[in-house]
């Protein structure tokens, strides 16, 4: 039987949280405050607490949350930065708005995320500040990222705009860096009904540094110094901490999709399931598998959409080949960034959410093992 099986569940979602998220709504309508107001404190002091941080601090989005992390160390002009290619645009920019060079070093071949190895040769006198990305929900290889960090005097933000909720067996996130940024945007796993985003740290001066770069530099009516508008609104706020108590087990669903999705594909042939390193809990943001010929990854997606799977891609273009690359001064690759130029190509991300179906997802294994047959 043909169906229709989508990328996302937001509207399911809302549905099945409606009551608790439109109270939040009214509550915010009614307090007269919307930005800055008591539903910002409220969800900052429970997503603190949640995540077992000393500070959560509400911004405007992701991007900005990198680049204030970076402002808030004093990290700009003149600095270097080391991250890698197969990432959201944004990781990159946010160093970039921030005045950094952004050095590029490849990821590792089987988790997608940076790898270790490869860092430690970009490192020159002006590198200030690793940003490893917690890519798809996987948590990066950070006891090895903190160790080369330390040896070299550098800051660490983890980027975990993909990975709320994720860890290592031996970590939780923010214990080995300096700051954790994340993003709220629908389509992450923490999402809100607009942008969002939010800085964890358990450094007082990053915490009190970024509070007040949010907010045009002020505290109070004395503008210390230059900032910006990047404030969570008590709205998306509202909405986040309604949906903030279920995350747990959303990501335990997701988990449980990503199961049946391995189970179901054990004998492609043609297709690399995705990758969860041993003592890490892996999230799901993203189910990305990869043909093994990459010229045949265009025509998968192909078959996909044409048979009713709504299939993208995360992400087909490294940043290093985006048209706004800016060639010159303010980026560098270090040495081969070949394994983030295959995934680029080859990579297919299947629909992943935690109010999907069990029919839903067999229907999707069901196309994709077609696929695979017709092309071993
Ligand atoms: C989404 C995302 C961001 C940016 O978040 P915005 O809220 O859209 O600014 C940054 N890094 C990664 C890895 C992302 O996936």
């Amino acid at each position: 039987m043909a169906m229709r099986v989508s990328f996302y569940g937001h509207v399911r979602q809302y549905e099945n949280l409606k009551s608790e998220i439109d109270k939040n709504i009214q509550e915010v309508l009614m307090s007269g405050q919307y930005v800055m107001g008591p539903m910002l404190a409220r969800f900052e002091k429970e997503l603190a607490a949640y995540f077992g941080s000393k500070h959560a601090i509400g911004l405007g989005n992701g991007t900005d949350a990198i680049w204030l992390a970076l402002m808030a160390m004093g990290i700009g002009p003149g600095d270097e930065v080391i991250t890698h290619p197969n990432t959201f645009f944004a990781t990159a920019e946010a160093g970039w708005i921030a005045g950094c060079k952004v050095v590029f070093v490849d990821c590792d071949p089987k988790t997608k995320n940076i790898d270790p190895a490869k860092i430690e040769a970009a490192i020159t006198k002006k590198t200030k500040a690793i940003i490893p990305v917690h890519l798809y929900g996987q948590c990066a290889d950070m006891p090895a990222i903190s160790k080369i960090a330390k040896k070299h005097n550098l800051a660490v933000v983890e980027d975990n705009a993909q990975a709320i909720d994720a860890r290592g067996d031996t970590f939780k996130q923010g214990e080995l860096s300096d700051a954790v940024t994340t993003s709220f945007i629908i389509q992450k796993n923490l999402g809100c009904y607009g942008d969002g985003g939010a800085l964890f740290t358990c450094r007082d001066d990053i915490n009190e540094t970024v509070r007040k770069l949010r907010n045009h530099g002020s505290n109070k009516r004395d503008h210390h110094s230059l900032g910006t508008n990047s404030r969570l609104d008590d709205i998306q706020a509202g909405v986040l901490s309604a949906k903030l108590k279920h995350i747990s087990a959303w990501s335990d669903q997701r988990i449980q999709w990503a199961k049946r999705y391995a189970a179901g594909l054990k004998d492609v042939k043609a297709i690399d399931l995705p990758y969860s390193k041993p003592g890490y809990r892996h999230v799901f943001h993203v189910y990305s598998v990869e043909t093994k010929d990459a010229a045949k990854r265009d025509a998968m997606i192909k078959f996909l959409v044409e048979n009713g799977v709504d299939a993208k891609t995360h992400y087909s273009i490294p940043i290093h080949k985006q048209q706004g690359y800016p060639w010159g001064k303010e980026a560098q690759i270090v040495g081969s960034v070949a394994n983030a130029e295959k995934s680029a190509a080859s990579c297919v991300s299947l629909p992943m959410f935690p109010e999907i179906t069990a029919a839903e997802v067999d229907y999707v294994i069901e196309k994709v093992l077609a696929w695979d047959k017709a092309n071993r």
